[in-house]
């Protein structure tokens, strides 16, 4: 048989990060519209043609984005909040970028987090929309592929119930209202699509691998009922990933001429379904094979026997090989990285290299398999190298490490007893104030980091600088009165890196940018071998800035889960594996901390959320390894020291009960985005240890007033123990400004004495 190779989507960033610069360029007016306008243009087209190039045969068009393509869909539809002036028509670059990021009349919208991906998309705001087709966006970008570069473009379009789930700014009673206005509006861009001849559509609904309602699934029929009977010759490929489907049964049904699956995120319960009830003898099957989200070169050997599997379960010419989801969330190529380790380097694939596979796989399974054995030997042997590498073959640390996992990490008395322990050795007064952990990193800072990495600067130099600002920094923490002090973390640039690049088993490459947010990308660490503790890594700066003070400084850290989730990982062990690893080696660093006579120390976890699965049956496995990894690395400290822990980015309210369970002895934790909610989750679960929530937003410039933050420690202690409770900002301090931090701080600080006056009679 005949089978085709397809991807979901293409990076937009550009190997050099063309797009980002473009972006940037344009936004601050160094960029002509018309001018950007074709620099994106030409970036596009560059993408497609390099798909076009590799032999890709289904290639997506209207992937590319000018900052977001859920954003793209919204403002398709005029979907545009009232603060913007908007007067109808194609949606102007001004209020499109206001949207994303704000303009000085009005606040942007809210972003939230793409399904389970670091990849964040701006949250339609439906509230007082009247939809309107803007422009037919999908056709424009297939007109585009086709008469610039012959490419017969597959448009890619967020699905009708993923869009919605995915806005806010309606009542659940008003959902089907809603699907009434858009309706019509995905009809008209079909029908449009479809009398120019467009054969492929992917229409994605990543929506259906979550549990949806039975309201939800008839809404799914309607849509596809309708799309159907109003474009009966469009192909349609019903696209979901990062996940099986819930609804497989009721999926299977629908009048589409396609379904994409994910072989990868959701093998085993898209399997099972496929072999349970069997695949439509109507449909195609769009295998979702090579991993769009992993950076790791696939076994093709292993992928080869699957297609096989899965071609025995379809009738004969239903098959597409794809990408498991867009290659939005990966790298764009290997070839720009010099510095890696051959083995590793070797054993890489991002989007380009991940456009090789699948046409190799697509002729491999079309029995063209001679033309490829050698590509096959030579991807098995890649493989092998690396998992042969010293790297991934530390004894002494997989022993270690696989007999603390079999304990139970415990502190050797419960908090109620460490508690007051702990309140004996250090005295604090009542709601003690800290911050939670940096300090204003000035351009001052940054050029001294700069001057250090390029070496004009010696070690000497920069660790002298650093002391400078430590020094700086406690004398100005003991005036503004704070009673547990922080060193600042002006030697670190990003909090998962600095230990990365301390540890072994980690890599970083030169390019291997991913994009984030809009123009916001980022360079994941690559967890590649077993991680191990080499020696101390904070130990000197704390240890510096606790002999300024007499005050407590505290050790920082950042936590297993948070370096796991924010690094690309190894697949050849579980993620739990890898956690227990990373614990094992910052327990090291706790250790050496409390050595060095520090006696409060902070693991920070504010990504613990993010790894959270899909599916709500695999969550509870996942907390509890996470918690598990926390107090592995945190519990053989002694019972006076304190450990602290940081949370924040998201929401907490459903999770109390782990935090809690992670014991540690002090938690900090951002409020003011999540407003009352988490405030109310303690009203329904009280919370036994300590806890600082944060009086006031970091992410603003604004100086908080005293009254504001009296009034959030009022509503706080309506629910929270005055006796467990302290006083913290939202979260580190290192993106605002010198000035505006110090007065905040007084201002903090005076607060505190407020409460401290009106509650200590009662405590
Ligand atoms: N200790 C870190 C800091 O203060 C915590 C940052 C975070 O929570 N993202 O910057
Ligand atoms: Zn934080």
């Amino acid at each position: 048989m005949m089978v085709k190779s397809s991807v979901l989507g293409y990076p937009r960033i550009g190997a050099d990060r063309e797009w980002k610069k473009a972006l940037e360029a344009f936004w601050s007016g160094k960029l002509e519209e018309s001018e950007f306008h074709s620099q994106l243009q030409e970036i596009r087209l560059n993408h497609l043609r390099k798909q076009q190039e590799k032999g890709i045969d289904i290639i997506s068009v209207n992937d590319f984005s000018y900052y977001d393509h859920v954003l793209d869909t919204a403002t398709m539809f005029g979907i545009i909040p009232k603060r913007f002036s908007y007067e109808g028509g194609v949606v102007p670059l001004s209020v499109y970028y206001g949207i994303a990021r704000g303009t000085k009349d009005a606040t942007a919208s809210e972003m939230t987090k793409w399904f389970n991906t670091n990849y964040h998309y701006i949250v339609p705001e439906l509230d007082g929309a009247a939809p309107v087709l803007t422009e037919n966006r999908p056709l424009k970008a297939y007109r585009e592929a086709k008469e610039k570069l012959g490419i017969e473009g597959k448009p890619v379009i967020v699905g009708p119930l993923t869009f919605l789930k995915l806005s806010k700014g309606y009542r659940v009673s008003e959902t089907d209202a809603w699907l009434e206005r858009l309706l019509p509006l995905y009809v008209q861009i079909l029908q449009e699509l479809a009398s120019e001849g467009v054969q492929w559509v992917q229409i994605d609904e990543p929506i259906l691998v979550t549990k949806l309602s039975a309201a939800d699934l008839e809404r799914l029929k309607t849509i596809y009922d309708t799309f159907a009977a109003s474009a009966p010759n469009l192909n349609i490929m019903l696209q979901t990933y990062f996940e099986s489907v819930e609804n497989y049964s009721d999926i299977a049904q629908l009048p589409v001429r396609g379904i994409g699956l994910d072989f990868v995120h959701g093998f085993s319960g898209n399997m099972q379904s496929i072999k349970a009830l069997g695949f439509p003898a109507d449909k195609v099957l769009g295998a979702g094979v090579i991993d769009g989200r992993g950076i790791w070169k696939a076994s093709l050997r292993e992928k080869l026997v699957l297609l096989e599997e899965l071609s025995e379960l379809v009738t004969a010419d239903q098959l597409i090989v794809q990408s498991s989801c867009s290659l939005l969330h990966v790298p764009v190529t290997v070839k720009n990285e010099a510095r890696l380790l051959t083995e590793l380097n070797d054993a890489l694939a991002f989007a380009d290299e991940k456009l090789d596979e699948l046409v190799l796989l697509a002729k491999a399974i079309s029995s063209e398999e001679a033309v490829i054995i050698d590509e096959l030997e030579k991807c098995e042997s890649a493989l092998l190298a690396l998992k042969l590498s010293d790297e991934r073959n530390r004894t002494d640390i997989q022993h270690a490490v696989a007999a603390i996992s079999e304990q139970t990490p415990e502190r050797s008395l419960p908090f109620s007893e460490r508690h007051i322990a702990q309140q004996k050795k250090w005295q604090l007064p009542i709601f003690p104030t800290t911050t939670i952990g940096s300090f204003p990193q000035s351009a001052e800072v940054r050029r001294a980091r700069q001057l250090w990495r390029k070496g004009e600067w010696n070690n000497e130099q920069y660790a002298n600088f650093i002391r400078e600002q430590i020094d700086i920094w406690i004398k100005l923490q003991e005036e503004i009165g704070l009673d547990v002090l922080v060193h600042g973390e002006f030697e670190r640039t990003d909090m998962v890196e600095f230990f990365g690049e301390k540890l072994a088993g980690f890599a970083f490459t030169q390019n291997g940018w991913v994009q984030s947010y809009g123009s916001r990308c980022v360079k994941p660490p690559i967890i590649f071998g077993d991680v191990a503790f080499k020696e101390s890594m904070t130990v000197e700066e704390t240890k510096y800035a606790q002999s300024k003070t007499e005050r407590p400084v505290k050790g920082m850290l950042t936590g297993p889960i948070t370096i796991m989730n924010w690094s690309f990982v190894r697949e050849d062990i579980t993620r739990e594996q890898i956690a227990y690893q990373l614990a094992y080696a910052l327990r090291q660093e706790v250790e050496a901390l409390e050595h060095a006579g520090i006696g409060m120390i902070q693991v920070d976890e504010p990504a613990v959320r993010e790894g959270l699965p899909l599916k709500e049956e695999d969550q509870a496995k996942y907390l509890a390894w996470a918690v598990k990894a926390f107090r592995m690395s945190t519990c053989t400290v002694q019972n006076t020291t304190q450990i602290h822990t940081h949370m924040c980015y998201c929401e907490f309210h459903d999770m109390i009960d782990s935090i809690e369970a992670m014991d540690a002895d002090v938690i900090s934790i951002e409020t003011s985005r999540s407003h009352g909610e988490l405030i109310h989750s303690f009203e329904l679960n009280t919370y036994k240890l300590g806890i600082g929530l944060g009086v006031y937003d970091i992410h603003s410039p604004r100086i908080p007033r005293v009254e504001e933050m009296t009034s959030m420690i009022e509503r706080a202690l309506r629910v929270l123990d005055p006796k467990l409770f302290w006083i913290n900002p939202d979260c580190g301090l290192k993106t605002r400004g010198f000035e505006e931090t110090i007065d905040s701080l007084r201002n903090m600080v005076e607060a505190t004495e407020i409460a401290r006056t009106k509650h200590s009679l009662t405590v």
